[in-house]
């Protein structure tokens, strides 16, 4: 092979802690390159916060592989974010303000190589602005992203650039808890968990604490509830027709992402109702949720156009708590008969 060969391997999962050993003297740092992976991290904070137990951990990681002055693999470091991990099934989630503090901060410990799974490559709505800020701040580690965020808002959304903005910003406070929504919720609903919601980042009520804060589920369905007067306001604005094309698209998007969680509120009151024998409630709450199931299962684009393993068939299977609504019935039905 005649040209100059890089081979990236993986600090991820059971293998992301750093060397406990001297590197063989003869270790090709020119050829071998660690790409760290925090898989699952959290969104809600940024990569180096210290009021985040989970990102802390990581970060803790990724100092011993890239600062640690007693490390031992003292090579080239390549950060693999995940703004679009298997689990997240190219929900509309918006990153500006995490990757504006993260991305200088990984630059700052000395990463130079930088990448995400899982892209979308169509059908993008306000996933397009994490690409292209993506672009912008590794061209550029020091950017000045109020200012792209101004100019980006301006050239896409002309007359509309000061609600869209808002919307933006009403999205990423709706979805930043997204590990939790996707890898515990969802799951917790599916299995009928006795406790739907056993970490502090996410509960049901609203609950704020000192450390591992996050957007509860109350909360994140009011912001759900901005976005879409927000948007709502907007696709009725006179606006060019390149302009109205993107906000259908940011519309259409965003739907999926409102629908996704609400169907797992409407999920979560008939647990709630069930368990207290509430059976009015419970069947009501649990029509509620077939109905956002029946929505979501006829959406079969929002969740395309990325890797495999990002995408699925339809945004029913993409919630990961297919089911929660089959299982809720049962228990319904036994309550019925106990009475
Ligand atoms: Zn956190």
């Amino acid at each position: 092979i005649n040209r100059p060969v890089r081979l990236l391997f993986l600090a991820y999962a059971d293998v992301i802690e750093p060397p406990t050993h001297p590197l063989p003297a003869d270790f090709d740092y020119q050829i071998g390159i660690a790409t760290y992976f925090p898989i699952v991290r959290c969104y809600v904070h940024r990569f180096d916060a210290s009021d985040c137990s989970v990102n802390e951990r990581y970060k803790g990681h990724l100092l011993g592989w890239a600062v640690e002055p007693k490390r031992h693999y003292k090579g080239q470091i390549c950060i693999g974010e995940y703004y679009n991990v298997s689990g997240y099934k190219c929900l509309p989630i918006c990153f500006m303000s995490t990757m504006a503090t993260d991305i200088p901060y990984y630059y700052s410990i000395g990463a130079r190589h930088f990448h995400y799974m899982h892209c979308t490559t169509d059908n993008m709505g306000n996933k397009a602005l994490t690409n292209y800020q993506m672009a912008r701040q590794l061209w550029e580690p020091g950017l000045d992203c109020e200012a792209l965020w101004k100019d980006y808002f301006t050239g896409r959304y002309g007359p509309a650039h000061a609600q869209m903005r808002q919307f933006y910003e009403n999205l990423e406070k709706m979805l930043c808890n997204v590990s939790e929504l996707k890898y515990d919720l969802a799951r917790q609903l599916e299995r009928g968990a006795a406790d739907l919601f056993p970490k502090p980042h996410l509960q049901y009520e609203k609950t704020a604490q000192q450390k591992d804060d996050g957007p509860d589920l109350v909360e994140i369905l009011q912001s759900a509830k901005r976005c879409r007067e927000i948007i709502g306001g907007v696709v009725k604005q006179e606006l060019p027709e390149r302009i109205r094309h993107r906000v259908a698209e940011d519309e259409r998007l965003f739907t999926y992402g409102e629908r996704t969680v609400q169907f797992y509120d409407a999920l979560c009151r008939t647990y709630f109702d069930v368990r207290k024998s509430k059976l009015t409630e419970a069947r009501e709450a649990l029509a509620e949720a077939q109905e956002l199931a029946r929505l979501l299962e006829a959406d079969t684009t929002s969740t395309t156009f990325s890797a495999t393993h990002a995408t699925d068939v339809n945004a029913l299977s993409a919630s990961r708590a297919t089911g929660a609504p089959k299982r809720l019935a049962e228990m319904i039905r036994a309550l019925e008969t106990k009475k």
